[in-house]
């Protein structure tokens, strides 16, 4: 049987490929793959600013069904048990377990996290990325079972954005009372504001554009400061300070992608406050130095990057989507969807936002 995937050959070049289906080694899985989504690191990846992730199979956030187990793969990785046409979502980078990172438990740092997902679609077992119709899980990547009441639509983001808006929120340490402002409303900032809301912490999200405005309110935002109306950051520091008691905030998440959004942060930022930078990956991008590094000094800030998450973070993703499903409109966050033939579509509605969410469902 063979197995169609969507190859990156070139800056935004790509192409169908197809192949015969791996043979499943013991303790790996075969996969087939039921919805991937269009996340902002496929836009980079697809324009080769990556240099990890060229000559790759394009796709990571996925939601698959069991098509084939290897010898000796009986459960998922919190140990429920697992058979054929079960759902799975699966952690995208590898844990190698033997690197220093791993060996200090750092498994979202692992020197090896793209051994998989790097590898060029032309070598066995090709199938190591999402915008396919297969995908080859390795012996030892984290995985986990979805439950019923949770959708392909609103799980098909787990393994992704919402798992490291999970991991990040810990990170800096957010909690009941926590004031925690958010910096961007796009879909990572949405799952933030979800975790956040039922954390008990009071959620400030920071935007402009009024869909995503109007998103944030649906996913948990008690405060909104719009850009639009408040300009400077003068104003929104201000309004900031007027939302916790004239303290600043305890805690700050930035996904916005903008380097001056990192500087901001900074001027929102109680004495003692941490900062999570998450949406800054573009190492190209100059970044003018607005503040005098002193104030991280004499602000004591604690300054966190967050890439990936660790593995068992999705399993609580998921747990989280079966116990919110109700509470937030996880399933609205994909606006259309897209066969595999259509990717190249997806990908530049996507890049010019007419899209905020795509997903490509394989056939
Ligand atoms: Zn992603
Ligand atoms: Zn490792």
């Amino acid at each position: 049987m063979k197995g169609r995937l969507v190859a990156l050959v070139g800056p935004e070049q790509v192409e169908l490929h197809e192949y015969d289906l791996p043979e499943i080694p013991p303790g790996a899985a075969l996969l087939k793959v039921r919805r991937a989504n269009v996340c902002g690191s496929d836009l980079h990846i697809w324009h080769f600013l990556s240099v990890a992730f060229r000559d790759i199979v394009m796709g990571h956030e996925f939601v698959a069904e069991v098509a084939e187990l290897g010898e000796g793969l009986t459960t998922d990785s919190a140990g429920q048990p697992l058979k054929v046409g079960d759902r799975v979502a699966a952690v995208y980078y590898h844990t190698c377990l033997k690197c220093a990172a791993c060996g200090r438990g750092d498994f979202s740092m692992c020197s090896n996290a793209v051994a998989s997902m790097g590898a060029p679609p032309t070598s066995p077992p090709h199938f190591t990325g999402a915008f396919a119709t297969h995908y080859f899980l390795s012996p030892g990547q984290f995985f986990y079972k979805v439950p019923d009441e949770v959708s392909d639509a609103a799980v098909a983001g787990a393994n992704c954005g919402l798992a490291q808006m999970m991991f990040s929120l810990d990170k800096v340490g957010v909690r009941r009372g926590t004031n925690v402002v958010i910096q961007g409303a796009g879909g990572l900032g949405l799952y933030a504001a979800a975790v956040a809301n039922r954390s008990g912490a009071n959620v400030i999200v920071v935007e402009r554009e009024p869909v995503r405005i109007a998103a944030a309110r649906l996913f948990g935002a008690h405060h909104i400061v719009d850009m639009s109306e408040l300009t400077t950051v003068e104003e929104r520091t201000q309004r900031i300070l007027d939302l916790t008691k004239g303290i600043g905030a305890d805690a700050i998440i930035e996904v916005t992608g903008r380097s001056e959004a990192f500087a901001e942060a900074i001027e929102y930022a109680r004495v003692g406050a941490s900062i999570a930078s998450v949406g800054n990956l573009n190492v190209g991008e100059k970044f003018e130095l607005k503040f005098a590094p002193a104030w991280i000094t004499r602000k004591q800030l604690r300054i966190v990057g967050v890439l990936r998450y660790d593995p068992w973070y999705l399993r609580d993703a998921i747990q989280f989507l079966a116990d919110n499903g109700d509470r937030f409109p996880f399933d609205a966050l994909t606006d259309r969807v897209f066969t595999m033939d259509e990717v190249i579509e997806a990908l530049e509605l996507s890049e010019s936002r007419i899209v905020s969410r795509a997903a490509i469902i394989p056939v």
